[in-house]
């Protein structure tokens, strides 16, 4: 279908965008050069089987010996580590697609880039946590990063053909999540099938919690500064609960443009692809007559207090962020596991954030140290 065949490094592609990056690559007939996943190797060997990577890199070391032995009639090589998903980040190709979970993601992104591979970039924790890093190894490497993340995509689009025109503020939309309109009561009573049940979006079971939380919105608020160099200020954000306008950027003389579509990760995923390009999508087409209504509303950042702190976070700077995030990955993991009920999450991402302090400097390892220390302050807390 489509009148160029790319090569591309799918990272995490047995996740929700991952598998849904191969849908495209599918249907457009482009080559997989090499696979990640961490522990599914069932889905892992599946996807090796079909579209024949040179390497898969498992980063849980059991899955790594089991896929190793499944695909050993094959000449798929499968590596395993983080230095490996690194080195697969950094293989030739047109497009490496960061489609991990959490801060992981950031040193292969950082690798890719420095690898001068253009970079498809879902894992939006990498943003959040080492933005500084990777925009300044985007610019030293004269290679782009296209957002994939629905809102970033759409923002990114809005800005097409507008290069030197002044931005006024960016409209960042939120569905508002499973429990939009509920109070800090009403939260308490939450289960966990109640809010891996996203209205509009079929997603991982992280972000999916995010998106209740409006931890997402928090993360996402970061990711637009560090994407489009923007204040925290010039950010909105504008609870819309159909996930149709996908975000705008409003302009000095106030024009807002926008893009519009269907929820469909699909279109953002194809577009970071194809970029400038537009082909055709097996996506459904979005009808206005079927939406009928728009709404527009302000988040309750009271009751949500994760999107509260993620401002304060980008407010602070330098590491502050990093250990927003990394409270947020720790106390996420501990309600996935059913330690902690849901309200729970907000409340220890704010007292992490209140105890720990943060480094103005951002390099690799202030970062992970930033991490580290959260996380560690989440698992005390705890226990
Ligand atoms: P999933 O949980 O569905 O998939 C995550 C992928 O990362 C899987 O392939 C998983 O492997 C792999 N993975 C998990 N843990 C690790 C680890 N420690 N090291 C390396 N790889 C790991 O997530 P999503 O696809 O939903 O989200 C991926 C990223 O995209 C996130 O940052 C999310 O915020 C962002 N995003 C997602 C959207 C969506 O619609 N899903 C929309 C916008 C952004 P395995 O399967 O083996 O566990
Ligand atoms: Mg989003």
């Amino acid at each position: 279908m489509s009148d160029e065949k790319k090569t591309l490094v799918v990272l995490g592609s047995t996740g929700s965008i991952g598998t849904q990056t191969l849908e495209v690559a599918r249907m457009h007939g482009y080559a997989v050069k090499a696979l990640s996943a961490h522990s599914n190797y069932n889905l892992a060997e599946e996807q090796a089987r079909e579209f024949r990577p040179e390497t898969v890199c498992m980063t849980d070391e059991m899955a790594y010996g089991e896929l190793k032995t499944r695909l050993a009639d094959t000449d798929v090589t499968v590596t395993y580590g983080k230095a490996s998903l690194c080195e697969t980040a950094a293989l030739p190709c047109d497009m490496v697609i960061n489609a991990v979970v959490g801060m992981v993601g950031l040193e292969p992104t950082l690798a890719a880039l420095n690898a001068r591979n253009r970079v498809g970039l879902a894992n939006k924790e990498t943003l959040v946590t080492g933005g500084e890093l990777v925009k300044a190894a985007e610019k030293a490497n004269n290679v782009d990063i296209v957002p994939i993340d629905s809102e970033h995509s759409a923002i990114f689009q809005s800005l097409m053909g507008n290069s030197g025109n002044k931005i006024e503020k960016i409209i960042l939309t939120a569905s508002g999540g499973p429990f939009f309109g509920y109070n800090k009561e009403q939260l308490k009573t939450v289960t966990m099938e109640q809010a891996l049940h996203h209205p509009n979006w079929n997603m991982g079971r992280k972000i999916t919690t995010d998106s209740a939380t409006l931890m997402n919105k928090g993360l996402e608020l970061i990711e637009a500064v560090r994407l489009f160099d923007v204040t925290p200020e010039q950010v909105e954000v504008v609870v819309h609960r159909q996930s149709i306008l996908h975000s705008a950027v409003e302009y000095e003389d106030g024009a807002v443009i926008g893009q519009l579509g269907v929820p469909d990760m699909k279109i953002p995923i194809q577009f970071a692809v194809t970029y400038p390009k537009r082909l055709p999508s097996c996506s459904r087409k979005l009808s206005l007559f079927d939406v009928g209504t728009m709404t527009f509303e302000h988040a309750d950042e009271e009751t949500f207090v994760c999107l509260a702190e993620a401002r304060k976070a980008i407010a602070k700077g330098g590491t502050a962020p990093t250990i927003l995030n990394g409270a947020n990955e720790a106390a996420v993991a501990a309600f996935l596991d059913g330690k902690i009920p849901f309200y729970r999450i907000g409340e220890l991402v704010c007292e992490c954030c209140d105890s720990l302090t943060h480094d103005q400097t951002v390099t690799l390892d202030t970062i992970n140290e930033a991490d580290k220390a959260a996380k560690d302050f989440i698992r005390a807390a705890l226990s």
